[in-house]
Order: C-alpha cells, then structure tokens, then sequence
C-alpha cells in the first residue's frame, strides 16, 4: 500500500515524543530530521519538504507546545495540520456548468492510466448522480485507446463518440459536443491524446481542444508511482492548460507516496480524486485530512 514506509518513520519519529512530560528542543529538532528524511525519501518534492519542516518547528517550538501538558501530542497534531494543509485542506468537487452539458477534458501522459479514468468517473457519475454522460474518443494516435474507450462505453452503457478516419482532434470534439447536445447529456468526458513525455505538438493539441471544448474542468491524470517527476509533468502541463485539478491513479500500488504530497503544493491545484486499482469502481473523492490520519496511523 502507499504510504507504508512514509507513515512508518514518521509514525516512529513521533512516537519518541510521546509520553514525555516535556519536550526539549533537541527533541523537536531530531523529530524533525528524521520526518525530514523520510519525506524526501518518499519522493516529496525538496521544496515542499524544506517548507514543510520550517513550519513544524517554528509552531512545536512555540512556548504553549513545550509547556503544555502533553506536548508530544501537541507536536502530532501540528503535524497532522500540517500534512493536511500541505495536500490542500479540504476536498474538492468538479465545476459543474450551469448549462448541461458539464464538460471534463482528461489530460495526462501515456501510460497513467487516462483512458480508464475517463471510465472510471463516468461510471463514478452515474452512480453517484444518476448521470448520462457521453464520451468523446480524443486519443486518436494510440489506435488502441478508442477500442478501449468504446469497450468501457459497452460495459457501462455509456454512449462513446468517435470518428475513425478523422484526424483533427479539435473537430471530433467539435463534432461529438454536437451530439451531447441532442442527446441531451448531462456530462461530457473527453479523452485525449498522452505522450511518453510533454512535447509541443501534444500540448498544441490540447490547447486546441480546450478552446473548442471550453471544459469546465481539465483534470490532469497523474501516475502516482512516477514519484518526483510527477510534480514536474503537472508543472508542465498547468503552465499550458490552467488544469483544474488532478486524478492521481495507482495509489493502490506500492508506491512512495510523494506525488500526492507534492502536487497541491507546488501546483496550487488540488487533487480531486484518486484511483485505488485497475476496476472501474475503483476511484476515489481525495480527502487531505483522510489522507494525513492514514498517514500518521
Ligand atoms: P492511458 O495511456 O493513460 O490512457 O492509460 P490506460 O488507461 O490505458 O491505463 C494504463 C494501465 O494502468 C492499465 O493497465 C490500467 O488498468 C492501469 N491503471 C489505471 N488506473 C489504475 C489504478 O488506479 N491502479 C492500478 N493498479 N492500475 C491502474
């Protein structure tokens, strides 16, 4: 599981301040380092840890903490605030368009998982909403993908756009928002093309799409084992698109976790949703608070 290593050493980092009657300011300092070290080893983006670390000593290192009557739990919760702030608060809920159809454009790399998010969240949506959302194949070079899109419409009963021998992205997006439009749809998701890594074509694509789709949501979905470059990969593709959140997937995987420390943090863009195994009922609404007490066990 995520995380296991992560919450093991800071678990064990804390657990010496514990049960002390008082904590001296050796003892907050090497709890510190040793939280330090297990974020950076856990893939946390250096800055975001370097901040991170400062706050927590500035705030246990405060007089009331040292002098209340249990200051080992104190300095705990000043963790877990911490952790949580640092992954955005609170959780966050798509925008939805005052006019259906609301409109989510799924960008991501290849490999991370986009395709199936697509039928993850619609199938997330009709449960949840009772929705009828429509799909629009935009991942046209990986022949592939809109196979796989068309064979989760099937299994979700979902209506999926696409046009074989078109190869303007922008206008079979153009094209499949017309037929939401007379079908009525209350959501429309859009997949789009990834790439190994960002290049310019890929991200001139998207930004055509974007201004043919006007989505209410972009939501870049985001390998959560690919570690630190997870963070530059969002930096990437939020400087050209304005992203308005992120899906991280494969949080059930035996990853180290600092993706989903990192992202909020350097991208000021939330992570709405994560993905917990390869089943289309596997995708999760992300709560930091939930995620810090997993964390902090
Ligand atoms: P795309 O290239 O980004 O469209 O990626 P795909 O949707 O084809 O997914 C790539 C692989 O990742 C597939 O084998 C998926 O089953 C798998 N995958 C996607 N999301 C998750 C997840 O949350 N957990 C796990 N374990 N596997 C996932």
């Amino acid at each position: 599981m995520a995380f296991e290593n992560l919450s093991e050493r800071i678990q064990k980092a804390l657990r010496n301040l514990t049960g002390k009657g008082k904590i001296s300011e050796d003892d907050i300092n090497s709890a510190s380092r040793e939280i330090r070290l297990a974020l950076l080893e856990a893939d946390v983006n250096f800055k975001v840890v370097k901040d991170f670390i400062k706050k927590i000593k500035q705030e246990a290192l405060g007089k009331e903490v040292q002098e209340s009557l249990n200051p080992g739990q104190q300095v705990i919760k000043i963790v877990n605030d911490e952790l949580t702030k640092m992954m955005g608060e609170s959780a966050v809920s798509l925008n939805k368009s005052k006019h259906i159809p609301t409109i989510i454009m799924m960008v991501g790399l290849q490999g991370t998982g986009k395709t199936t998010t697509v039928g993850k969240l619609a199938n997330r949506l009709m449960q949840k909403e009772k929705a009828r959302p429509l799909l629009i194949a935009g991942d046209i070079y990986r022949p592939a993908a809109v196979d796989q899109l068309e064979q989760i419409g099937d299994q979700l009963k979902v209506p999926v756009y696409s046009e074989k021998n078109q190869k303007d992205v922008a206008q079979i997006v153009q094209d499949g928002l017309r037929q939401a439009d007379k079908n009525k749809n209350d959501y429309v998701i859009i997949d789009t093309a990834g790439r190994l890594e960002i290049d310019e074509p890929l991200m001139e694509e998207l930004e055509r799409v974007k201004e043919v789709a006007q989505p209410d949501n972009i939501l870049l979905v985001v390998d959560a084992m690919t570690g630190q470059a997870a963070t530059d990969v969002a930096k990437g593709f939020d400087s050209r698109l304005d992203i308005t959140g992120v899906i991280l997937t494969k949080l059930d995987g035996d990853t180290r976790g600092g993706a989903a420390l990192s992202i909020r943090a350097v991208t000021g863009k939330p992570i709405i949703y994560t993905g917990q195994g390869e089943k289309l009922t596997d995708l999760e609404q992300f709560y930091p608070d939930r995620m810090a007490s997993r964390i902090l066990g």
